[in-house]
């Protein structure tokens, strides 16, 4: 993907800064990591620090002082999970703020002008999302209003510089997934995403969502699955035709002692950890398993030390874009079938500590 702060390699995951903050990892410890993209929400960004600040601090790169691509996501995903605390009609979405309660309005238009005024790289259409299980009446009724913003959305102008990208919805609805892309194919986006997966069904059903809905899509523009960040689910999407995928799942395990290896998840809090002075993953060459051991990591996660988290989430960000980039050269080498085999074997050999 040629962005406007970068060119992209892919199939690439991106990291999650809700609040323009990858948490407990600096922009430079983003890049030491290998991390392309730094993912932000509009959502949250809009209620807080709002847009007259970053515009005052000279767009959403200074602001947080990431230099590199960002995609910024529309926020429909956020409004819809409010619930009790949002009004949807056919023109926008009212929502009460999660921080103050104080009432806001997403409009396809506005939402499109706020990431354009921000400067992302990558805005992302005001789509409707529906939590699974969903009847046929209500995810019928989201595909209905998601083609309908997107329309709404590609009649704004856009910057040179932000690329606009639809939202596939459907849920798992195969005949609804193809009216959607069909539908905002038509529009002529540069970049595609398939929505409202990873929202409560298996896996074996978002799979097989992912790869037909992904094999509608152009082949010569980037596709995303949103909220996809496990070691196997990345390597599941990619089976699927999918370019980027984005989730918080890396920093929040790292947050919470669990560790993303090739060989399956470690949770750091298991008494086996203690006195364990081997490096977290033998096969990570990241400053975190080159210096330190599973026993002094399970230490500062046992003892609420903030290094812990730090570390544990430099690694699992690392980790994952160390996978992505021998997925990247085992494609180019067309080994895929093999390097997929492999990693796939090896996450469900052990898949949890
Ligand atoms: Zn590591």
């Amino acid at each position: 993907m040629q962005l406007a702060h970068g060119a992209v390699e892919t199939p690439c995951f991106m990291p999650v800064g809700t609040a323009a903050t990858v948490k407990g990892l600096t922009p430079a410890e983003l890049r030491a990591a290998q991390t392309q993209v730094v993912l932000a929400n509009t959502y949250h960004l809009w209620l807080r620090p709002g847009l007259d600040t970053i515009e005052a601090a000279g767009g959403i790169h200074r602001f947080m002082a990431w230099d590199g691509p960002i995609l910024t996501d529309s926020g429909g995903f956020q409004v819809f999970s409010l619930e009790s605390r949002r009004r949807i009609d056919d023109d926008g979405v009212t929502f009460a703020s999660h921080l103050d309660g104080s009432e806001h309005r997403f409009t396809p238009e506005n939402v499109v002008a706020f990431q354009q005024r921000i400067g992302s790289d990558v805005a992302m259409v005001l789509d409707v999302c529906v939590k699974l299980p969903a009847s046929h009446e209500e995810l019928e009724g989201a595909v209905r209003l998601t083609t309908a913003w997107a329309r709404r959305s590609s009649a704004v102008a856009v910057h040179a510089q932000t690329k606009l990208f639809a939202i596939v919805q459907g849920g798992l609805d195969a005949a609804l997934r193809e009216r959607s892309a069909r539908d905002v194919i038509e529009l002529d986006f540069p970049g595609y995403a398939i929505g409202g997966l990873s929202v409560g069904e298996t896996r074996e059903a978002m799979y097989a969502m992912a790869r037909s809905t992904a094999a509608l899509l152009p082949a010569d523009k980037p596709r995303y699955l949103m909220g996809v960040g496990t070691m196997r689910d990345c390597i599941a999407a990619i089976d699927c035709g999918v370019d980027c995928f984005d989730s918080v799942y890396p920093t929040r395990c790292g947050r919470n002692g669990r560790a993303m290896t090739r060989g399956g998840e470690l949770n750091l809090f298991n008494a086996a950890f203690v006195r364990d002075f081997s490096p977290l993953d033998p096969s990570c060459d990241c400053p975190t398993c080159t210096a330190y051991t599973r026993a002094y990591l399970a230490h500062c996660f046992r003892s609420k030390e903030m290094l812990g988290p730090r570390l544990l989430s430099y690694h699992n960000v690392y980790a994952l874009n160390a996978l992505m980039r021998e997925a990247r050269d085992a494609i180019g080498a067309g080994q895929w079938e093999t390097f997929k085999a492999r990693t796939t074997l090896a996450q469900s050999s052990q898949s949890s500590g």
